[in-house]
């Protein structure tokens, strides 16, 4: 399915095709404060249509992982995953018209996965 979705200012605006089948939610201390639920797309079926310099990088922990957010609005857009890094985490509550509810919540334990020497977990 193709799904489109923005920031909440409108700043950003992405695309991507993905068969969603389950949202995840993750207890890290970066995911409990922000809140995420998350959609899995491949990151070469994802891009972002407009606003890419309005996106403000956030690294934490390891450093690997990129998390993206828009500058102005400061709402978290979508990350690219340190596990795997062809797979992006995206914001499910920026795609257009997606009902959150719809599908079945995977929870993720990466309090205790991410865990690195002398970081913050
Ligand atoms: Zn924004």
């Amino acid at each position: 399915m193709h799904y489109t979705g923005t920031c909440h200012c409108g700043a950003v605006a992405f695309a991507f095709e993905a068969q969603l089948d389950e949202l995840v939610r993750c207890d890290c201390s970066l995911c409990g404060k922000r809140n995420a639920l998350m959609a899995t797309v491949a990151k070469d079926r994802f891009r972002i249509v407009r606003g890419e310099q309005a996106l403000r990088l956030y690294r934490w922990n390891s450093g690997v992982a990129l998390h993206y957010f828009c500058a102005t609005c400061g709402i978290y857009v979508y990350h690219q995953r340190r596990s795997n890094p062809a797979l992006l985490s995206v914001n499910a509550c920026c795609i257009d018209g997606f009902d959150t509810e719809a599908l079945p919540l995977r929870r993720v334990d990466g309090k205790s996965m991410s865990v690195v020497a002398g970081a913050v977990p």
